[in-house]
């Protein structure tokens, strides 16, 4: 075997021994290892973020129970391991960066980490209310299947669902967020 050969094989045996030993360590120290570079990030995968966030941490934990139900029933954009990752340590509202938000709630269901204000009052809202009380709701059966829908992902509020106004990003440029618009109501 010649020199460079032998040097790919140690490298590979490195690299799988990175990826070893970063699969037990915890969300936020996973982050820190993910956010280094490129190549340690391209590293850490789904099943990776979910085992951390499984073993260590309550409100990471919690994050993921309300994911799985969301997940499950198909109704937020796919998250990736680095979303997952931000989701597993989030502790604010990620809209405004202000309030602290400790997890995603379970009435929530949006798949985001938001605070009231940003969710349904800032400039420009995340979601609005289509309430059961209007005459376009209970005339149209098809209006209340869709409210009714699993895959509907809504904040429950006073006679009414909270529905995603249009699609957001992250800070990585992937989509967030439920999948079914207020627009197509
Ligand atoms: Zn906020």
């Amino acid at each position: 075997m010649d020199t460079k050969a032998c040097q790919t094989k140690l490298l590979n045996k490195m690299v799988l021994t990175i990826e070893q030993q970063i699969q037990f360590l915890p969300p936020r120290s996973l982050m820190n290892v993910a956010l280094t570079c490129k190549s340690l990030l391209s590293r850490v995968t789904t099943t990776m973020v979910v085992r951390s966030a499984l073993i260590h941490g309550d409100n990471a934990k919690k994050t993921f129970e309300e994911l799985y139900k969301l997940m499950k029933n198909h109704s937020i954009h796919p998250p990736s391991p680095l979303r997952l990752l931000r989701l597993a340590n989030g502790r604010k509202c990620e809209f405004c960066c202000k309030k602290n938000v400790l997890s995603l709630y379970q009435d929530m269901n949006i798949g985001a980490f938001s605070c009231w204000n940003c969710l349904t009052k800032a400039p420009d809202p995340l979601t609005m209310a289509f309430k059961s009380s209007w005459s376009r709701c209970w005339r149209n059966p098809i209006y209340r299947c869709i409210l009714n829908h699993p895959r509907l992902a809504s904040r429950n509020k006073s006679k009414g669902k909270f529905l995603w106004i249009r699609d957001r990003l992250d800070a990585n440029g992937d989509k967030i967020g439920p999948l079914v618009l207020w627009k197509n109501m």
